[in-house]
């Protein structure tokens, strides 16, 4: 498939979603040239994939892709978001190893080589990096970010901390788990940390973007955030349930106190109590209804029952 394939050598894919990124990628493509050709041992690819880009971002690529038989590029028709990028570049990467980068140098490029050694031979399957700070960033934002990790950690009980992104290289194994998580709704620091391996993470500081404008808005990030919740968990059903149980419980306390304080139950303390059990009871069903439905939601991903890591013997 790939000519650099002829020779021993492994082959690397950089995988790159670009949205509207014109301005970032000359110096993007600059930048990860001169630190791919830092990398003793092993051969590179450049998988760009432009996410329905308006700018002219697809004629950059195109150029690339004509003066440098290392670039490919993918163009998508109308804009799918960058999970979807990642997962097109995934597809089409051919690398014993693959790599996710934004296209505005927020991930440095120094760092492959870094990457790549780790991978190579300390005997992990990926090599992550950890953003250690959010310097640069807004405050909102990066207030917003750290209480929905910190929730996210909880509720969905896998390993998704705050700066763990999707810059990392994973070997062919881990490559080709991900790629069986097909479901649509895709989120891809979920499913990191769903297909399991060894990861090592080597922290590195966040700085501002080369050139260009964030595309995620604080609308955005927030849908982008249930998407997260939604794909991984199915605690807003069970919180139903419990809400539910809540009411049945506060309702036995009003008639209890009531009763208790020689009042009797008739009047105000009824109607409270009435109320108190009658939602309650409505959304304890609710509650077993959603389980069902998220249950069945669940199984309509199709994901894989288990992943195997090695096999040997048979
Ligand atoms: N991106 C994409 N599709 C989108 C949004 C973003 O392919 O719909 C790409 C973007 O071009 C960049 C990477 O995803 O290469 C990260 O985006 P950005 O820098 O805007 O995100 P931030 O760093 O602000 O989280
Ligand atoms: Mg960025």
């Amino acid at each position: 498939m790939n000519k650099l394939r002829e020779n021993t050598r492994d082959l690397i894919s950089i995988i790159v979603p670009c949205y509207n990124e014109e301005k970032a990628l000359p110096a993007f493509y600059r930048a990860v040239t001169e630190a791919v050709n830092d990398i003793g041992g092993a051969e590179c690819e450049l998988i760009f994939v432009d996410d329905g880009s308006r700018d002219r971002t697809p004629e950059l690529l195109e150029r690339f892709s004509i003066s440098d038989s290392q670039c490919r590029y993918l163009s998508f028709s109308r804009n799918f978001g960058k999970e979807a990028a990642m997962y097109a570049g995934l597809q089409n990467a051919s690398g014993d190893y693959c790599v996710f980068m934004d296209a505005d140098l927020q991930h440095p490029p120094e760092l492959l080589k870094e990457m790549y050694r780790v991978v190579k031979t300390e005997g992990y399957d990926c090599c992550a990096g950890l953003r250690e700070d959010r310097s640069g960033e807004n405050p909102v934002r990066t207030f917003l970010s750290r209480s929905f990790y910190h929730v996210i950690g909880r509720v969905c009980r896998l390993d998704m901390g705050d700066g763990k992104g999707d810059f990392r290289m994973m070997n062919r194994a881990m490559t080709d788990s991900v790629l069986e998580l097909k479901e649509y709704n895709r989120y891809m620091k979920g499913i990191f940390s769903f297909v399991g391996f060894e990861t090592k993470w080597i922290p590195f500081h966040n700085v501002a973007r080369t050139a260009g404008e964030t595309k995620w808005s604080l609308g955005s990030l927030f849908r982008y955030a249930m998407d997260g919740i939604l794909s991984f968990s199915t605690a807003p059903a069970t919180l139903a349930g419990t809400v539910g149980a809540l009411l049945l419980l506060a309702a036995l306390l009003t008639g209890v106190f009531t009763l208790a304080s020689g009042h009797g139950l008739a009047g105000m303390p009824l109607l409270i109590c009435l109320l108190l059990v009658l939602n309650g009871i409505q959304m304890l069903f609710l509650s077993i209804l959603g389980q069902y439905m998220s249950k069945e939601y669940i199984e309509s991903k199709r994901r894989p029952i288990y992943i195997v890591k090695k096999k040997g013997g048979f």
